[in-house]
């Protein structure tokens, strides 16, 4: 006998412009950034919550652990779809997931962005500082506070990955079509610029 499943799809679900994967790490502070901006977004755990949501924050945190996560929570295939259509950042470890390689065999990238990425590559005596600097998005410039925690240095990007910002000569965000990777943590300063710049993607 054949069994037929019924399948249930709730119609109520609210569809949100961002959401926030929060297996692990710094998703609260996003949550507040984008508030700041005028935006509810929605935390992200499931394949389901995925579904609900037009573009996606990979936060910082700890990229092996994220790693290990994303395969328990039956996300790597839904994330790599989910990337290949739809406006994705990531900060620090989430940049080291979106990356291409991460020259560490714990960690295996999504492959979304044609840049490699070295972990704590700023070094033992220096794991987190912060610097100010001037950033230009979209003809707008803000002075901002940047946050590194023992942060990722991209060590490669391809041709086709546009570089937008840098600082002491290391490349620290870059963007290749709906792609976007920030060494440091945007949601830590007072400006909303990358946020909503994000939003524009
Ligand atoms: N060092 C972390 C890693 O390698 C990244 C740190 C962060 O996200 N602030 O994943």
């Amino acid at each position: 006998m054949v069994e037929k499943k019924i399948k249930l799809v709730r119609t109520d679900e609210k569809i949100y412009e961002v959401g926030i994967l929060a297996l692990q790490g710094d998703f609260e502070l996003h949550t507040q950034a984008l508030k700041r901006t005028g935006h509810e977004s929605l935390l992200v755990k499931t394949p389901d919550e995925l579904k609900r949501v037009k573009r996606l924050i990979i936060p910082g945190g700890e990229s092996t652990t994220v790693n290990k996560l994303v395969d328990i929570y039956n996300l790597r295939r839904p994330l790599i779809e989910f990337g290949r259509k739809n406006p994705v950042w990531g900060t620090c470890a989430g940049l080291i997931m979106l990356a291409r390689d991460s020259n560490d065999p714990r960690v295996q990238p999504f492959e979304l962005i044609d840049i490699d990425a070295a972990r704590n590559a700023y070094g033992r005596q220096v794991h987190s500082f912060s610097k100010k600097s001037k950033i230009s998005l979209n003809g707008r410039s803000e002075e901002i506070e940047l946050v590194f925690i023992r942060a990722p240095k991209i060590t490669r990007v391809g041709d086709n990955v546009q570089v937008l910002a840098e600082l002491d000569g290391e490349i620290v965000m870059a963007r290749e079509k709906n792609i976007l990777v920030s060494a440091f943590h945007p949601e830590l300063s007072e400006s909303t610029l990358i946020h909503e710049y994000f939003l524009t993607m």
